[in-house]
């Protein structure tokens, strides 16, 4: 299997392009069942989930509105409880249906700290799609409502995802060897 050399670190494939784009079929199906006839956001987190935001959108037949935020961690509160905001959110959020969009879930504390926010502002609904959940590392009960894949409890790349700052790119999603 060909290895991928990130940094100091190997990384062998784990999902194929194949397999991702079959997955997301599935998944953008499903959303266009259960939202037919409204008219969902889709907020989609910075940055690791521009890609398969862009491939999920593509395949949808609703009508949707789709905007890009990214979440802030004040460092240095970490071991207190870390703060996590947002930029960028300009959109009124008031009586929609939202839909985050995100491209893994692992510990679960990034929206577990987050919805309140969003809940606060009083959407209609709120539903979370990811596209990998590390449900073994997972904390913080969170439900996602539209998950691509379980992973193990492994460190992931391409995809969108990165390792510090490299392989965004990659077209498949490669686990650490
Ligand atoms: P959580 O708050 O759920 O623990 O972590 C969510 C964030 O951690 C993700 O949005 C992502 O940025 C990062 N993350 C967690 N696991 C991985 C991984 O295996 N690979 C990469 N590249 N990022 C990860």
């Amino acid at each position: 299997m060909p290895l991928v050399k990130i940094h100091d670190k190997s990384f062998e494939t784990y999902l194929s392009e194949e397999t991702i784009s079959n997955r997301i079929d599935e998944l953008a199906a499903g959303i266009n069942k259960d939202y037919a006839g409204n008219r969902p956001l889709f907020i989609s987190i910075l940055n690791g989930s521009f890609m398969f935001a862009a491939d999920l959108f593509k395949r949808l037949t609703i009508e949707a509105e789709l905007c890009f935020i990214k979440l802030v961690s004040y460092k240095g509160m970490k071991s207190t409880g870390k703060v996590v905001t947002s930029i960028g959110l300009e959109e009124d959020i008031f009586g929609k249906d939202i839909i985050i969009v995100e491209d893994i879930v692992d510990t679960g504390k990034t929206l577990h700290d987050f919805l309140p926010q969003l809940l606060h502002q009083q959407p209609k609904s709120l539903k979370i799609a990811s596209l990998l959940h590390k449900s073994e590392a997972t904390i913080y009960p969170l439900t996602i409502d539209y998950v691509g894949f379980d992973i193990p409890n492994k460190f992931v790349v391409g995809y969108g995802l990165d390792y510090d700052g490299l392989g965004r790119n990659l077209k498949e999603i490669y686990q650490l060897v």
